[in-house]
């Protein structure tokens, strides 16, 4: 089912927690809503669900204006950071609890949760308790309640908040597969960059109530619509745009700053006429790649990455003179929310 936002607006008293938002959901897509705490996702996300109202706008779910339709009607699953898995019940009693108070026949309710521990590839483990199992698996159980009464939306709040970064990157890659598989309408909910770039089809980036930029994670990574999205998006060198080094490579611009990837700064041990001379401040090594904390003549700081490889044929050492340039480097009109 698609699902349409027409000029959604939310306030608390005088706080604008969702302004004036339009957005389209394709049926049967993966969308991310990202955005830093307080920007507003989960207010939208419960709006969707229909446990707040908006105070403007209408919302569509599969063409049908559902403004004003009840949270019941809506068929919608929910999925919050803290599994909200019944501790008395078990599993299987978990996930069959949805169907239970809809009055479905226990032969089918049977049926479906036979089914849907396959889906989470949990066999074998539905008669246990919550506490039986691990988070990252609890997390699953909440995934098949939710999909237990055949929603036709899904709604994710940060469902992978409380897990360690293994079990969470883990997550990611089943809820992809999950995914793939049901295809329900799904709207994911992160502050977690990686893992909305890791499983989402779209990518809605919110800031202060308002989306700033939706796009594939490639779109919104290779063409950020203003600082706000690149500055989000990963780590950012900021630079005023009158240093030589953009001029010397030809990323001149009116605009007050540059915006440069650290992977996008080249390091050289031989200077020439596009390049000017760092210091060397700070190596640090991240596992996959090493940061280089440079020094510019005029007192900036800069941080490069660089693979192991490059690295290792640099033999970078603390207080080296080296000679850098930008590979690449962007600038917008209006930088504003750095
Ligand atoms: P987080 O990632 O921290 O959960 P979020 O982007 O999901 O943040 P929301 O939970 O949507 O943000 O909240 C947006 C803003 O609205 C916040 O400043 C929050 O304090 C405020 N807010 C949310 N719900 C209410 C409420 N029921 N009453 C008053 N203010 C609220």
């Amino acid at each position: 089912m698609g699902i349409a936002l027409e000029n959604i607006s939310k306030s608390f008293g005088s706080f604008q927690a969702v302004d004036r938002v339009n957005l389209e959901i394709a049926p049967g897509a993966l969308i991310a809503l990202l955005g830093p705490s307080g920007c507003g996702k989960s207010t939208l996300l419960r709006l969707i669900a229909g446990l707040e109202t908006p105070d403007r706008g209408r919302l569509w779910l599969g063409g049908q204006d559902a403004t004003h339709q009840s949270v019941a009607k809506r068929n919608i699953g929910f999925v919050f950071q803290h599994y909200a898995l019944f501790k008395h019940l078990t599993i299987r009693q978990n996930i069959a609890f949805g169907m239970e108070i809809r009055a479905i026949s226990a032969a089918k309710i049977a049926t479906k949760v036979a089914e849907l521990l396959d889906l989470i590839q949990l066999n074998g483990l539905g008669d246990r308790y919550p506490a039986q199992i691990s988070g990252g698996q609890r997390q699953r159980v909440a995934l098949a309640r939710a999909l237990a009464i055949d929603p036709q939306v899904l709604l994710l709040d940060e469902p992978f908040g409380a897990l360690d970064a293994k079990v969470r990157k883990d997550l990611r890659a089943w809820l992809r597969q999950l995914h793939d598989r049901t295809r329900v309408t799904t709207v994911f909910v992160t502050h977690d960059r990686s893992d909305a770039m890791a499983v989402a089809d779209k990518i809605v980036i919110m800031n202060q109530g308002k989306i700033e930029q939706i796009g594939t994670p490639a779109e919104i990574y290779d063409h950020p619509a203003n600082a706000f999205v690149m500055s989000f998006l990963g780590p950012v060198n900021i630079l005023p745009s009158s240093l030589n080094i953009f001029h010397q490579n030809g990323f001149a611009t009116t605009a007050p700053k540059m915006f440069l990837r650290p992977q996008d700064i080249a390091i050289e041990t031989t200077a020439n006429t596009t390049t000017v001379a760092a210091n060397v401040d700070r190596v640090v090594h991240l596992g996959s790649e090493i940061q280089a904390e440079l020094a510019l003549a005029d007192g900036q700081t800069i941080v490069a990455h660089l693979t192991k490889e490059r690295f290792a044929e640099l033999q970078l050492e603390p207080q080296q003179q080296v000679f850098v340039k930008p590979k690449a480097a962007k600038s917008f009109p209006i930088d504003y929310s750095i």
